[in-house]
């Protein structure tokens, strides 16, 4: 099973992502956490993301389909990846379908974690100072929101199309969501 983690930044797709990983003994893979460890290290990958997501900007849909192609093809991967905020513009969602689709497999759900603007706001300002993520400064911020309306959100329709998105209010205590989010995938 291949389960898409989408929701604006904020939107707790991370830390539900870490809690249904574990409950059902599946990889979760994000290629934001993947990108900022390749900076860190200073790889010619994170040389290449660094000044595009510090500054709030997507990198390409090439950079990010090699990614997901390497991820794919681990042994670990091969009963189903939890995607977290992988697939965010248009030319990913149909790149990643072709890369599921060579291994037959295909998406089985898209989970919306649903939250108001101003929850976001109050959410990453809370978040930047405890990780002091560059990206969570106020301009890094409303660039990723802009990215996130323009290229993301339509992303949204073309999963509604194939009749796959899950909405889940994404308010409540951590436990209180992932409830939510193991009763809409069930057992
Ligand atoms: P995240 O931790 O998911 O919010 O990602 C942090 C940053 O990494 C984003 O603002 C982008 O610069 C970059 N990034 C992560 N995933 C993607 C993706 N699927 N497409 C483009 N850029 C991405």
């Amino acid at each position: 099973m291949d389960i898409l983690l989408m929701g604006p930044p904020g939107a707790g797709k991370g830390t539900q992502g870490a809690l249904l990983a574990e409950a059902r003994g599946m990889p979760k893979f994000a290629t934001g956490d993947l990108l900022r460890d390749a900076v860190k290290r200073g790889t010619p990958l994170g040389l290449q993301a660094k000044e595009l997501m510090e500054a709030g900007h997507l990198v390409s849909d090439d950079l990010i389909l090699g990614i997901v192609r390497e991820e794919l093809s681990k042994p670990a991967a091969g009963k189903g990846v939890i995607f977290d905020g992988v697939v965010r513009t248009i030319p990913q969602a149909e790149g990643v379908e072709r890369l599921l689709a060579e291994q037959g497999r295909s998406m089985s759900a898209v989970l919306f974690f649903d939250v108001s603007d101003d929850e976001i706001l109050a959410r990453l300002a809370k978040r930047r100072e405890i990780e002091s993520r560059a990206d969570d400064d106020p301009q890094a911020v409303a660039i990723r929101l802009k990215a996130y309306r323009k290229q993301t959100a339509p992303v949204l329709d073309w999963y509604e199309d194939r009749k796959l998105v899950h909405h889940i209010p994404a308010v409540g205590s951590v436990s209180e969501i992932a409830e939510k989010v193991s009763r809409v995938l069930g057992k």
